[in-house]
């Protein structure tokens, strides 16, 4: 039984003032749900990590870095090791999130010694893939999840990709208020699926946890997690909202 699993991804928003509050509200507005029924993470801006740590208090969300850098230190000017994520108190780390992908220009590649760096140093990481709308269009949708899904869990054994959560993405849907029908978004999670009982065996599909994201809001919440393969959110702007964030989390524990 997969446990729902509820992210947001606050993006290049909110400050220092306004980030401690909405993790305060959040971790308030969930407890008794967050941790029991449904995980619940939050990724803020790298420079509000750690007072977002301290702000949680004993709530049980977890916190995560929006991204990092794969090797372990050195000169790397900009960057954000694994271990420095680590050392302030987060759990978790996006890789590949479509913003990542197609505004800063990461590839397959990069990304793969990402989720790779961010297991060998102690994280949980979310794996995002996604089609364009000109993929979906071109009838590509497949070929690109599969790619991305090979190329993202490459070197990875049956007990290490354990680790990770997918979450399935399509670019077209993300800030742009279209969101994918539950029919569209169960269909591709049973898809990808289907790959990692390919790519690992039928226990490792049956664990990993599949994420939706785009566009997700209070409204539509429920309506994706009756998917049976849709075992969570990520959540961009309805998580800058703690009244929304929460009530999407509410929805996801049924
Ligand atoms: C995201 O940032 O991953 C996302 C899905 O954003 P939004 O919910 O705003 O579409």
């Amino acid at each position: 039984m997969r446990k729902p699993f509820v992210a947001g991804n606050w993006k290049m928003n909110t400050d220092s003032i306004s980030s401690v509050e909405l993790v305060r509200e959040i971790t308030q507005g969930c407890r008794g749900l967050a941790g029991e029924r449904v995980d619940v993470a939050v990724y803020p801006p790298f420079v509000y990590l750690a007072p977002a740590v301290k702000s949680m208090g004993s709530g049980n969300i977890s916190v995560g870095g929006q991204d990092l850098y794969f090797e372990q230190k050195g000169a790397f000017t900009g960057e954000i090791s694994a271990a420095m994520l680590k050392d302030i108190g987060c759990v978790r780390v996006l890789c590949g999130h479509s913003e990542r992908r197609h505004v800063i220009g990461e590839g397959d590649e990069l990304i793969n010694k990402k989720v790779i760096a961010a297991i060998n140093g102690g994280l949980l990481p979310t794996l995002c893939i996604g089609e364009l709308l000109e993929q979906r269009q071109a009838g590509q949708t497949e070929e690109v999840v599969r790619r991305h899904l090979n190329k993202g869990l490459e070197g990875l054994c049956d007990e290490r990709v354990l680790a990770v959560t997918i979450a399935y993405e399509p670019v077209w849907a993300i800030g742009t208020g279209l969101t994918a029908t539950p029919q569209q978004a169960q269909e591709v999670h049973a898809f990808i699926r289907g790959l990692l009982g390919e790519l690992y065996n039928d226990d490792v599909a049956a664990e990993l946890r599949i994420q939706y994201g785009g566009s997700v809001k209070p409204a539509n919440a429920a309506e994706l997690m009756v998917q049976a393969d849709v075992d969570g959110l990520l959540v961009g702007g309805a998580s800058l909202k703690a009244a929304d964030f929460i009530a999407i989390i509410e929805a996801s524990a049924g």
